[in-house]
C-alpha cells in the first residue's frame, strides 16, 4: 500500500509508455513543451473536464471525477464516467435508486493510436475506480476528435497485467530519479518534446562529439 504522499499521476503513464525519457524531461526535469498535438488534446479536454453532473435516461454521467488507488499508488481525474442502470452487479448511488455500472470515457484528440500508451493509461483509471467503488468493471471507452466518435477498450489481463508492470516501473523510475539517455526512434518525430530533447545529437554515448566534429567540418565546408 502506498501512501497519499507516494501517489503519482496517471497521465504520466502515457509518457512513460511512450519514451521513458519523455517521462523523465517532464516528470523528473519539468520540462514542458506545447506542440500542436499537446494544445489540441488541452482545447477537447477542457469540456469533459468541467466537474458536472448529467441525468441521460438511464444514464447518469459525472464529468472530471477525481481517482486514487493506495493500492497501486495513482492519482489523476477522469474525463467522463456514465453510470449505466443495470438489473444486477452495480452500485448503488447516492439519493438515486436501483444499480448502477460505472464506464469510463476517456477523451482524445486526433485518431486512435498505434501504440499501447492510451490503452494503459485508460485501464489505469478503471484499476483506480474498480479499488474506489469496489466493483468489477470489464469495459470503458475513448472518444477520438478524429474521426468524432467512441471506440470501446476490452479490459482483458494482458492489458491489465501491462498497465500493472508500467505502475511498478512508473515508481521505480521515479525513486530513481534520472533521465534516460535519448535513442532516436520514428515516434520522435511525433514527440512534444523533440527540440528540448535533441535526440539526434545526444542518443548514444559518442554522438553528441559526433554531432559537434560534423557540424564543425560542414561550417568549415561552407566557409571554404
Ligand atoms: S524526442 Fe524521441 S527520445 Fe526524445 S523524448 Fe521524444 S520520443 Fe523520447
Amino acid at each position: 500500500m502506498y501512501t497519499e504522499d507516494d501517489l503519482l499521476p496517471i497521465s504520466a503513464l502515457q509518457h512513460l509508455a511512450f519514451c521513458e525519457r519523455q517521462w523523465a524531461l517532464i516528470h523528473v526535469e519539468g520540462a514542458w513543451a506545447e506542440n500542436r498535438l499537446t494544445a489540441e488534446g488541452r482545447v477537447l479536454h477542457d469540456h469533459p473536464h468541467e466537474p458536472e453532473t448529467e441525468v441521460r435516461g438511464d444514464i447518469r454521467i459525472a464529468r472530471g471525477l477525481q481517482l486514487r488507488s493506495l493500492e497501486l499508488g495513482l492519482v489523476g481525474k477522469a474525463d467522463v464516467v456514465e453510470f449505466h442502470r443495470v438489473e444486477q452487479g452495480g452500485i448503488p448511488l447516492e439519493d438515486t435508486p436501483g444499480l448502477w455500472q460505472p464506464f469510463i470515457v476517456e477523451y482524445k484528440r486526433g485518431h486512435p493510436k498505434i501504440g499501447h500508451e492510451d490503452e494503459v493509461q485508460l485501464c489505469a483509471q478503471v484499476l483506480c475506480l474498480e479499488e474506489m467503488l469496489g466493483i468489477s468493471i470489464s469495459s470503458a471507452a475513448f472518444f477520438y476528435g478524429e474521426p468524432r466518435r467512441r471506440y470501446e477498450l476490452a479490459l482483458d489481463n494482458a492489458l491489465r497485467q501491462e498497465t500493472e508492470q508500467l505502475i511498478s516501473r512508473l515508481h521505480q523510475l521515479t525513486a530513481v530519479g534520472q533521465t534516460p539517455q535519448a535513442e532516436y526512434s520514428p515516434k520522435c518525430k511525433s514527440c512534444s518534446l523533440i527540440d528540448v530533447c535533441l535526440p539526434g545529437t545526444t542518443s548514444g554515448p559518442k554522438s553528441a562529439r559526433t554531432y559537434l566534429i560534423k557540424s564543425i567540418i560542414q561550417a568549415e565546408e561552407t566557409v571554404s
